[in-house]
């Protein structure tokens, strides 16, 4: 067994059967190096480009903290698009798949809302999100975060670019400051680091550049 087989971590059956379903025999180089710090509960700032699996790394996190007989909201992802969110949203319901009785919804523009607010009505373990719809739920109080344990922002550098700061500080006001936090980004400007300050705690901060 090499330090990239995922059985070298210690993740839930259900999760090692579904990465073996899905075909992924070995971790990618950012999976390896984040996924140790992100299952011990640290904060994490990590940087590696397009397609080298960071959706897999903090999906697999993120699973691995909740508790799928506690109805609230126990993990939040900020995207930048509703067509990320929609890719995320499917690579963790796959990765979900041996797990019963995980909710996960999706929240972005474009679909009604009326049927999100109904969806809402039982509280997902998961959502997914852009920042505008999400903080148009937390405005209309049909979204409670007050029991999340994990936030992720993906792409953080393309929310940043899109105007998405100010909304996205809303948004993690409402979780609690004992929350685990995790940032994804390919590129690491100055405004992600400031924006890392002041979300993430004391994180772990990895940076891979090569392919795998
Ligand atoms: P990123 O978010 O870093 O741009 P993705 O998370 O979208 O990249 O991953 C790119 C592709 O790699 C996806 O199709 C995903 O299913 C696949 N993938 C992720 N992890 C592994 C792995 N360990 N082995 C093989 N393929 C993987
Ligand atoms: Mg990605």
């Amino acid at each position: 067994m090499t330090t990239a087989a995922f059985s070298s971590l210690p993740l839930l059956p259900e999760l090692l059967q579904s990465v073996e379903s899905l075909g992924y025999q070995q971790m990618t180089a950012i999976q390896q190096q984040s996924l140790p710090s992100m299952l011990a509960g640290k904060d994490v700032l990590a940087k590696a480009k397009t397609g080298s699996g960071k959706t897999a790394a903090f999906a697999l996190a993120l699973l691995s903290k909740i508790d799928p007989v506690s109805y609230h909201t126990q993990a939040l992802v900020l995207c930048p698009t509703r067509e990320l969110a929609e890719q995320v949203s499917k690579e963790i319901r796959a990765l979900a798949r041996f797990m019963a009785n995980i909710k996960l919804l999706t929240l972005c523009g474009g679909t009604p809302i009326g049927h999100q607010i109904n969806s809402l009505e039982q509280a997902p373990h998961i959502v997914v999100g852009t920042t505008g719809r999400v903080l148009d739920h937390l405005q209309r109080n049909t979204l409670a975060l007050n029991k999340v344990k994990i936030l992720v922002l993906d792409e953080a550098d393309r929310m940043l670019d899109m105007g998405f700061e100010e909304d996205i500080h809303q948004i993690v006001k409402k979780t609690p400051n004992t929350r685990q936090s995790l940032l994804f980004s390919a590129t690491y400007p100055d405004a992600i680091q400031a924006m890392s300050q002041r979300i993430l705690q004391t994180p772990v901060v990895i940076e891979v550049e090569t392919e795998h």
